[in-house]
């Protein structure tokens, strides 16, 4: 993990200690995303607000990089991006990325909010990569207030029911959880159950961190809940680090307890991201990359062709 390394770096999430992900890299195609969520923590950091655009000599600097990397370790797409935020229709940045990846038999995550990941099955079904899928809601009004740049949920599960019946292994992640707005048990429950009907295999929660900006924008989606939140992050939640606001750790557990025992009532494993509750865990990761094909598929390069190879 060289300083020289360019698209490709070490996953670390603002040295984070709750974070429990394994080592993996993140490699985002995009600066920035188009789907403009309004709890993204990404308006934070990245200057220029929700404006995707190409990385540089993107190709050129991923090859460069693969040279450098550990190849057993996961790469995650993407973690300040979704790799299919809108300009990747056109621009197929991330396509060009999977098809440099898989021949090499990199172990590979996608997240997304995405349908458009479909377009990508013939590659995708061929290599060593699961696909997380956010979905916060079934509520087509409420997701288009939360994530008015994505596809609606139903187009995500049935992209999720597209791939998973072709064998690649997927997630759900129900994230954020926003009290008042998605956390009620039933809507919960009917998203679950949607989601194992579709085939995802394991479930990702976490609740809302409150920053800032994000915290504007979600009482401006939802202004019968702006003094809520700000009550409920500001006043009596916890300050985690400057400018970051969890909810109580009894709400906190309260809410992800729920989600729990729904998973597990559809027989789907569980755990929760960045709430230093691990214990809540049944799964051997958090983020889902257990999920990824244990075996290795290398492309034969002088003729193309597949083979199979075990790394055991
Ligand atoms: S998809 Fe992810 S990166 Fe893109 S705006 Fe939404 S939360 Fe932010």
């Amino acid at each position: 993990m060289g300083r020289s390394m360019k698209v490709i770096a070490p996953f670390d999430p603002w040295n984070d200690p709750l974070c429990t992900c394994p080592p993996k890299y993140t490699l985002s195609p995009y600066t920035s995303c188009g789907h403009r969520c309004a709890y993204c923590y990404i308006t934070s950091y990245i200057p220029g607000g929700f404006r995707p655009r190409p990385k540089r000599n993107f190709v050129k600097r991923l090859l460069s990089d693969l040279r450098r990397i550990k190849s057993d370790i996961v790469i995650s797409m993407a973690n300040s991006s979704d790799p299919y935020t809108p300009p990747e229709g056109r621009l197929g940045l991330t396509r060009r990325a999977l098809e440099i990846m898989i021949p090499r038999g990199l172990r590979i995550q996608l997240m997304t909010k995405s349908s458009l990941v479909v377009r990508d099955l013939d590659l995708i079904r061929k290599g060593n990569v699961m696909v997380s899928f956010t979905i916060t809601t079934l509520d087509r009004v409420k997701a288009f207030k939360l994530e008015p740049g994505a596809p609606e949920p139903e187009k995500r599960l049935k992209a999720m029911e597209v791939l998973s019946s072709s064998g690649v292994p997927c997630a759900i992640r129900i994230d954020p959880l926003l009290p008042g707005i998605n956390t009620d048990e039933n809507m919960l429950r009917a998203l679950i159950k949607r989601a194992a009907e579709a085939g995802a295999l394991h479930v990702i929660s976490s609740t809302y961190k409150a920053r800032p900006d994000s915290l504007r924008r979600i009482a401006f989606a939802f202004p019968d809940l702006k003094d809520a939140y700000l009550e409920a992050y500001r006043v009596e939640g916890e300050k985690v680090k400057r400018c970051v606001w969890y909810l109580k750790r009894r709400i906190r557990e309260r809410l992800l307890r729920m989600v729990r025992d729904l998973a597990l009532e559809e027989g789907l494993s569980f755990a929760v991201c960045r709430e230093g509750m691990p214990y809540l865990n049944t799964a051997r990761t958090c983020d889902g990359t257990h999920l990824i094909p244990s075996r290795v598929k290398v492309m034969d390069l002088n003729t193309s062709t597949w083979k199979v190879v075990n790394r055991g």
